[in-house]
């Protein structure tokens, strides 16, 4: 038997409504905060992401799925929806659309990564970017917007964390310095930390290995080394997130995967769902529009990963009822009661009714079995006679009580299962 690649999964008819449900509250509320829907190819010339993404990141080195197609030019994957819409935007002309820009997309991400539970090879993001506004009040409107999708989601245990990690103007100073510290630790460092250290030392800071991590906890802090306009920028998040009555705690750790963010960096943890656990990253990015050749565009958003979101669910009891039920199952005796049962079912899922008959040839008993098993509101029997006389038994299920009715009358069989 072929089986599915290593870190994908397949979505089965009894795991869709958790997504459904997750997807449709997060469209929802997205447009509550005026954000429009941006659909992009699954697939991008893989120069895109080496800009966008950034040459240093473990996303770009080590988990991209690159191919080259058949006149041999290298396109991946993407591992992420950021750089794509970017790209969109300035391919597209909508720069110079009114300001700002919101967006949102839904969409497959594929990164070459050890499968655990919260991380797979191809997973699920729901994301957000706002393009043109510069000011801390952005930030804090798209935090809101992940605050509130992941409220309505019945996620508890949720934390806020946010950092700052400073523009091109204060970050060289502050790279230098977390680089002094590392250096002094360099033989304790992973591997990869160690090349880090050269290429992108901010990095080091993200790695999940425990020793760095602990090596990590006392490294130079980024808020400390902010100048004026970051910190102000800082003040002003904190201001209007207070006044929005969104909770947040300064975790100075928090620095992203990703090369394009500038200032603002943000992740909602949700610790119940094990190590993976944070459930939304974002944060700002002011040079990335530039980076990949379009206008200097300030930009922020956030993704959020879908099945990190169930699991916070899950942990929080907060999983949506799953039910679909018919309101009525006919169960046709003869071919004749049969055809006259599609007839029927045909005209109430016109009207917007859930119906279903019987197609594979089951005996009566089984039919009713099977009836029974779907939790069928009502049934109704057809047979020679009913169909003679255009009357037949409609059964409530759950109350075992029953009526005749003219089945022939649509108006009258759907009142009589109201
Ligand atoms: P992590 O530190 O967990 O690897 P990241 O910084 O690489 O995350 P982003 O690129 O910011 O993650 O993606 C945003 C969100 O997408 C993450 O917070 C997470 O919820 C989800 N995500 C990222 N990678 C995976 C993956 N391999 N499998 C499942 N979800 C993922
Ligand atoms: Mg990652």
């Amino acid at each position: 038997m072929i089986q599915k690649p290593r870190g994908t999964f397949d979505i089965l008819p009894s795991d869709t409504p958790v997504w459904q449900f997750i997807e449709k509250t997060a469209r929802d509320t997205a447009a509550n905060f005026g954000y429009g829907e941006i659909r992009t190819p699954t697939f991008e010339a893989t120069e895109l992401f080496q800009r966008g993404v950034g040459d240093t990141t473990d996303v770009v080195q080590k988990e991209m799925y690159s191919f080259t197609d058949r006149e041999n030019r290298s396109f991946t994957l993407r591992p992420e929806g950021t750089a794509s819409v970017a790209r969109a935007l300035v391919e597209n002309g909508k720069c110079s659309d009114t300001l700002p820009l919101k967006l949102y997309y839904m969409i497959n991400c594929f990164r070459y990564e050890k499968p655990q539970a919260g991380r797979s090879r191809e997973f699920y993001q729901f994301g957000v970017e706002m393009y043109g506004a510069a000011d801390a009040a952005a930030d804090a409107d798209v935090i809101a917007l992940g605050s509130e999708i992941i409220s309505k989601l019945g996620i508890k245990d949720v934390s806020l964390h946010i950092n700052s990690i400073g523009c091109p103007d204060c970050r060289p100073k502050y790279r230098q310095a977390l680089y002094d510290y590392f250096k002094a630790h360099e033989d304790e460092l992973c591997d990869t930390c160690k090349q880090r250290l050269e290429t992108n030392p901010l990095r080091i800071l993200d790695c999940k290995s425990p020793i760095c991590s602990a090596i990590g906890k006392d490294a130079p802090k980024s808020i400390d080394h902010l100048c004026e306009g970051c910190a102000d920028h800082m003040d002003k998040l904190k201001n209007h997130l207070d006044e929005m009555g969104i909770e947040y705690e300064i975790d100075t750790n928090i620095v992203r995967g990703l090369d394009y963010y500038t200032r603002t960096v943000f992740e909602f943890i949700c610790t119940a769902i094990g190590a993976q656990s944070t459930v939304c990253g974002g944060g700002r990015y002011d040079g990335l529009m530039k980076q990949i050749g379009g206008p200097q565009m300030p930009g922020i958003g956030f993704a959020m990963g879908i099945t990190r979101l169930i699991l916070a669910m899950e942990a929080s009891k907060a999983m949506p009822e799953t039910k679909h039920e018919p309101l009525l199952y006919i169960a046709p005796m003869g071919a004749a009661a049969q055809c006259k049962a599609a007839g029927i079912v045909a005209k109430l899922r016109r009207e917007g009714v859930y119906a279903e008959y019987d197609l594979v040839a089951r005996s009566l008993k089984a039919q009713m079995k099977y009836a029974d098993k779907i939790n069928a509101k009502y049934t109704l029997i057809i047979g020679d006679n009913e169909i003679e006389n255009g009357k037949a038994i409609l059964k409530n299920m759950q109350e075992s009580s029953q009526v005749e009715v003219d089945f022939t009358d649509m108006a009258a069989l759907c009142e009589a299962m109201k």
